[in-house]
């Protein structure tokens, strides 16, 4: 059975005015990651005319569309331990109130266990994750391209690559990740579409922060040929020089960019101080950042020096140059790849030289955490993997951060409260406290011992809707 809802909390019976649509397709065998199966109370509209509290349609297609009264009713969560990343403290056994999305209450336990209270009291509850560099409509295939996505993105239409993006936002959330700032390489705003989907209630999925179509000097990532100059569009938006940066930027915000993400130095002519300024102070008389991809010192450098939110990747950032970015109170995405994620998309390529990039970004993200760096998580995944889903890559990078010697709630914090620091919402998200979006999530063991056990989070709560509870998957 394949069913998605959107708009019914299932573990509760907090109602609010949402679509719902339901798909019945009992047709064969879910893959493990991407079964959705609840045990669905239909709204009393319905239960009327129905002889059976659930709903069993086998073999049957059932398109269902309608609007459910808002009603504030709370829900009450019992959490054996509560994480606060934030300062790495817990408090135990707490009952949490939400009320039309937002936590209202957190406090120590009374009351009787009930059908109306969730059950969270043997598991270690915490706010949703973020991954501040992701990248939903882009799935590389290597079919095509060894360590690039040149053929993928000529090869993959915009529509077909918001339907791979759509699969991989449900799998985030399920996952755990409550928000993601999604970084480009949409073709033509597939992430605006997704992130606008999402927002309506009609597919499942994080939050987004969207960055449009990324802004670049000519040619951007890729290496064109003359014949062809055009190849590189819409996966990229060539800008150079001030005039160009300033209308790329204000064409990437009208057409639904949150934020502005330029690729600074993949060619031998890179971004200028005074060309990242320009998009820098585009940005903000919008109400927005930068971020920039840097890949080179002097790229860092540029970027540092024009006042951008934060730098991305930053493989080749020497200390001098990460103490520069720490006062300028720059973040740091640092996409730190594990030799694996590396080398997946090319198995025939020797492995020697992914292990050695890899543990270029382990000693970079080192020393940025020796330094104080403001760190965020951010894991560039970009494959897809049937079996275990983009989240399960995702969470794959924090090898990394263990090799870096980054404790474990460090990593949790890098993945909540600094992340909504860097993405300006943290009066909204990045913390579990009273008058924040209720973005819950749930797992058996303590992640402040070992973050692997993010791999097995059975609880997701999103703005006050549940869209995982253990037993669902
Ligand atoms: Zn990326």
């Amino acid at each position: 059975m394949h069913m998605w809802v959107s708009g019914k909390n299932p573990s509760s019976n907090c109602l609010r005015v949402l679509p719902v649509i339901i798909l019945y397709d009992n047709s064969g065998v879910s893959a493990r990651r991407t079964r959705f199966e609840l045990n669905f109370q239909p709204p009393p509209i319905f239960r009327s005319h129905q002889p059976s509290a659930r709903m069993k349609f086998p073999h049957l297609l059932l398109l269902l569309l309608f609007a459910i009264p808002a009603q504030a009713q709370d829900t009450v969560i019992r959490a054996g331990t509560i994480i606060h990343p934030q300062d790495g403290s817990v408090s135990i056994d707490q009952k949490i109130t939400v009320t039309n999305g937002r936590i209202t209450a957190i406090e120590d336990w009374s009351g009787s266990m009930d059908d109306s209270v969730t059950d969270l009291s043997d598991r270690f509850v915490m706010t949703g994750l973020f991954d501040a560099h992701s990248h939903m409509a882009l799935v590389v295939d290597k079919r095509y391209d060894g360590g690039n996505y040149y053929v993928t993105g000529l090869l993959n239409p915009t529509a077909y690559r918001a339907v791979q993006g759509v699969a991989n936002a449900r799998n985030m959330l399920e996952s755990g990740f409550t928000v993601i700032r999604d970084i480009g390489n949409n073709g033509n705003y597939a992430d605006v579409a997704i992130k606008k989907g999402i927002d309506e209630g009609f597919i499942p999925g994080p939050h987004m922060e969207t960055s449009g179509r990324i802004i670049a000097p000519f040619g951007a990532q890729f290496h064109l040929q003359p014949e062809k100059p055009g190849l590189g569009n819409p996966e990229y938006f060539f800008a150079d020089g001030v005039v160009e940066i300033m209308k790329a930027v204000r064409e990437n915000l009208h057409f639904g960019a949150t934020f502005i993400k330029l690729v600074i130095d993949d060619q031998r002519y890179i971004y200028s101080v005074e060309e990242i300024r320009t998009a820098v102070r585009e940005a903000e008389l919008a109400g927005t950042y930068v971020s920039a991809h840097c890949w080179t010192e002097q790229g860092a450098r540029n970027a540092i020096a024009a006042g951008v939110r934060s730098i991305e990747h930053g493989p080749n950032m020497p200390d001098e140059v990460l103490q520069m970015a720490k006062d300028a109170g720059v973040f740091l995405v640092g996409t730190e790849f594990t030799t694996a994620g590396l080398a997946w998309a090319d198995p025939t390529a020797d492995i020697s030289a992914f292990e050695a990039e890899h543990l270029q970004f382990v000693d970079r993200l080192r020393r940025a955490y020796a330094l104080d760096l403001k760190i965020v998580y951010g894991s560039d995944a970009v494959f897809f993997d049937a079996e275990k889903g983009r989240a399960y890559e995702s969470f794959d990078v924090l090898h990394s951060w263990r090799e870096a010697g980054v404790s474990n709630a460090d990593q949790l914090k890098a993945m909540t409260s600094t992340a909504a620091d860097l993405m300006g919402m943290s009066d909204e998200r990045g913390a579990l406290a009273v008058g924040l979006r209720a973005d819950i999530i749930a797992m058996p063991a303590n992640p402040l011992d070992d973050t692997n056990a993010l791999y097995n989070i059975d609880y997701v709560m999103k703005d006050g809707t549940v869209y995982r509870h253990p037993g669902s998957h």
